[in-house]
């Protein structure tokens, strides 16, 4: 990829960070945690097309390195679960035998699976040694008959999100537009609803919650062709370009697709969320809105008023339950201000979240949510947040499995939010999962009985005459905490 490109990619128009200062996206500064790089950022947005063979070209440790680290589901076809890769080794770059291994590649995944497609990510060593990704793409679809779609995102290009984007660039180039949704069946037409074509882009189905908002969009008689990419099939985002309105789902991640089909195909887009009641309803609403017809407004409004209702009295007792608890956030991918307004709908308090990855936009929409003082956590290191904890008698943190750990030795409730979660928050049916998980977390029996002193020193014996020795395994006080409390930041190891 040239470094026009790329620096093209960087100055997306689109996205808010570009509104403050032409600086594209944030640089990780020296030590900083690792983010992936681009090709994981690459992967990680499109691997969720499931009947696609999705190959990395390159040394099998880039493919181990993102394989399937999202939990995004599928209806149908598993083919994306199986991982491909070229394996290069030291010889086949002495060699030069990058590009044939990558031919031979194609034509075993296409023999021995039949894919819809095959998507070949480029990682850094072919990209160094300047193999020619797009001519053997174009070669083996001349010869086998099935696209392969090159994806060009060495890891030395860039960040993750710079990979998302040039996930989404390979998408509106090589696929939206080269073939027609098919004809609506005849029954589609029912009692003279007219039907509407939308696309979802970034949604990628975590544990299956796209699963909670498609029947809502069945019954007011809208076709999703396509989401980009949660469980996605290769043909339906050929068929994006015919969308009325896309929904961007994500804050970020390929913000450049919707506006590159705005100006390819004048096809409107807007942000929305599926987290929260209010934002669920929002979001049907600004859809509805944009394809002004009179009839369907009419028939979301009718939905909303319905379901509204129906999860305000499932949501009732587990209300009870959560009134007055404090969280802190801790998001990555998910919007914070979507959260925020969903927790806060259930009478808990947010008294810090975390806007590392916000847009400014996303931190006027907080300040609105929690007030002009609102906490704001830039850098959430363990320190940072155990002592928010600590300070603020936190009740529960939400954050993604990273900071898991953290939670665990200090002892606090933790509920994961992000991609490797295992329940579906999206949605009306999900903000009642999301209660009931935040129950089960909370109330869970197991942190009043790890916060006891340990039975060796309620007996009144020394930490250091136990068997395991001075802070050894299964003395209860290994992180040199005092029992019952939440240790100090400086055991937790920063
Ligand atoms: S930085 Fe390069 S070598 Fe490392 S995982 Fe990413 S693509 Fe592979």
């Amino acid at each position: 990829m040239k470094q026009k490109d790329i620096a093209e990619l960087l100055d997306e128009p689109a996205c808010a960070h570009n509104k403050k200062s032409k600086s594209g996206c944030a640089k990780p500064k020296p030590g900083a945690t690792a983010g992936g790089c681009a090709f994981d950022g690459a992967q990680i947005a499109l691997l969720p097309i499931a009947d696609v063979a999705h190959i990395v070209h390159g040394p099998i440790a880039c493919a181990g390195s993102s394989w399937d680290n999202r939990g995004t589901r599928t209806s149908g076809s598993r083919l994306f679960r199986i991982g491909m890769t070229t394996d290069l080794t030291e010889q086949d770059v002495i060699m030069g035998r990058g590009e044939k291994r990558l031919f031979h590649s194609i034509r075993q995944a296409v023999e021995d699976h039949r894919p819809a497609a095959v998507f070949v990510y480029n990682t850094c060593v072919p990209a160094l040694i300047g193999d020619d990704v797009e001519a053997v793409c174009r070669a083996a679809e001349e010869r086998w008959g099935t696209p392969v779609v090159p994806v060009d995102a060495a890891g030395f290009y860039g960040t993750k999100n710079l990979g998302n984007r040039i996930a989404g660039e390979s998408m509106v180039k090589h696929v939206c537009g080269t073939r027609e949704p098919d004809p609506l069946p005849e029954d589609a037409q029912r009692e003279g609803i007219r039907v509407h074509d939308i696309s979802l882009v970034g949604e990628y189905n975590i544990a299956g919650e796209l699963w909670h908002v498609l029947p809502l969009f069945d019954e007011l008689g809208i076709r999703v062709l396509c989401t980009l990419s949660g469980d996605a099939r290769y043909r339906e985002v050929q068929t994006m370009h015919r969308s009325e309105v896309n929904m961007m789902v994500c804050s970020k991640a390929m913000i450049n697709v919707a506006r590159k089909l705005q100006e390819a195909f004048g096809t409107p887009w807007f942000e929305g969320s599926f987290y929260g009641v209010g934002d669920v309803s929002q979001a049907l609403r600004e859809i509805a809105r944009i394809i002004a017809d009179d009839d369907l407004s009419r028939r979301t409004e009718a939905l909303i008023e319905r379901e509204e209702a129906a999860i305000d009295a499932a949501l009732e007792p587990w209300r009870e339950r959560l009134r007055g608890k404090k969280v802190l956030l801790y998001t990555g991918g998910v919007k914070s201000w979507s959260v925020i307004a969903a927790l806060q709908d259930l009478g808990m308090q947010v008294v810090a979240t975390g806007t590392k990855k916000s847009t400014e936009e996303d931190k006027s929409r907080i300040r609105e949510l929690m007030g002009r003082d609102a906490v704001m956590i830039e850098d959430g290191n363990p320190r940072a947040l155990i002592k928010i904890v600590r300070d603020n008698d936190v009740d529960v943190l939400i954050a993604g499995g990273r900071n898991m750990y953290t939670a665990l030795k200090a002892r606090i409730p933790f509920l994961d939010i992000n991609q490797e979660r295992e329940f579906g928050y999206a949605g009306y049916t999900g903000m009642v999962e999301l209660a009931r998980q935040l129950v089960l977390t909370i109330e869970s029996p197991v942190w009043h009985a790890v916060r006891q002193p340990a039975p060796w020193a309620r007996r009144g014996e020394s930490a250091n005459v136990h068997p395991a020795g001075e802070g050894g395994a299964g003395t209860g006080s290994r992180d040199g905490a005092v029992p019952g409390t939440v240790p100090s930041t400086e055991t937790l190891g920063g």
